[in-house]
């Protein structure tokens, strides 16, 4: 099938996307020298802040509050792609959770040009659900959780040929066998790998600098082993720390506010989703105006584990 381009305007050039195969094109020369940014390419969209699981490391805030409705994430939607928008990413919480999230994405797919993902912890997920959206999503992150018997739901995403890729969070723990744990999510069907840094307070979740070294010297051979066969990238928080390593962004820095923008479940704009600095809106022409400050500023975050430089107005 012929791609069916979709474009976003950055300042001075073109990027084409095609969301059937997730193809992109970026394109810069004379043609594209006016051309300027006007908003994100993907809106991260927090569908919920409840969750099936409970994790001792959740950065989620305890007992706040969800203002989603099904028809306010479909108008959403609609208006997005109108300002410009290429992708909305869902996350929480759980999207899994939220009433009727396997018909959100049909419609979204079938009513606007957007290209809806999200991230999921695999609690839910069944071949029910995925016959449901089949067709109908850009891909599925799975989280990894050793409770929840991620090569089982390894077994299942490839068995129904959904489009997925892996979240893992790197702790020190994780990290001590990362490279073999790879190999074994690869032999089930996995072929994305994206390799995430913890932001929260627990000392212990943190990676050291010799952690680091480690990590990188890890992503190399893993790299070389598996050549083009496995994409595996890191946390775009991850990129001073581990230069020289693919990114998930090709910006000059994290990209938040800039390439994407968080909206909460309480519906509040944020520079990324572990951003403190939040802005509360009622009507949707309102994150366009969060969001044009937001990219002037580009905020760091006060989260440990943020990689945005110093240089950035924050209290680091
Ligand atoms: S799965 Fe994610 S959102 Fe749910 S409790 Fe764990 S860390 Fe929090
Ligand atoms: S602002 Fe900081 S925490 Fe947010 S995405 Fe950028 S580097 Fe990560």
């Amino acid at each position: 099938m012929a791609p069916r381009w979709r474009t976003w305007s950055l300042d001075g050039k073109l990027l084409c996307f095609d969301r059937e195969t997730g193809i992109n094109q970026l394109l810069s020369g004379e043609e594209t020298a006016h051309l300027e940014q006007r908003a994100p390419r993907f809106i991260h969209v927090a569908l919920t802040n409840d969750c099936n699981k409970d994790c001792s490391f959740c950065c989620l805030p305890a007992h706040a509050p969800n203002a989603w409705t099904f028809d306010e994430l479909l108008g959403l939607a609609r208006w997005a792609s109108d300002w410009g928008v290429l992708e909305l990413t869902f996350g929480g919480g759980e999207p899994l959770v939220f009433p009727r999230f396997d018909q959100l994405l049909r419609r979204i797919w079938n009513e606007t040009p957007l290209c809806p993902s999200f991230t999921t912890n695999g609690k839910a997920l069944s071949a029910q659900f995925l016959r449901a959206i089949d067709g109908c999503y850009g891909q599925l992150q799975l989280s990894i959780y050793d409770d929840e018997r991620p090569l089982e739901k390894i077994d299942l995403l490839a068995a129904e040929s959904a489009r997925f890729g892996l979240n893992v969070l790197v702790t020190p723990e994780r990290l001590r066998a990362l490279e073999l744990d790879v190999y074994r999510w690869f032999e089930r069907g996995a072929r994305d790998v994206l390799l995430l840094c913890y932001k929260g307070a627990d000392e212990a979740l943190h990676l050291s600098p010799d952690d680091d070294k480690r990590l990188v010297a890890s992503v190399q051979r893993l790299r070389a082993r598996f050549g083009h066969a496995l994409t595996i990238k890191v946390d775009v928080c991850w990129r001073d720390r581990l230069a020289g390593l693919p990114q998930l962004l090709d910006g000059p820095d994290c990209e938040a506010s800039d390439s994407f923008v968080s909206v909460s479940a309480d519906k509040h704009v944020q520079p990324c989703s572990f951003h403190e600095q939040r802005v509360a809106f009622s009507a949707f022409d309102e994150i366009e105006t969060i969001y044009r400050r937001f990219r002037e500023l580009r905020p760091r975050a006060s989260a440990r584990g943020c990689g945005r430089p110093c240089s950035y107005p924050s209290p680091c």
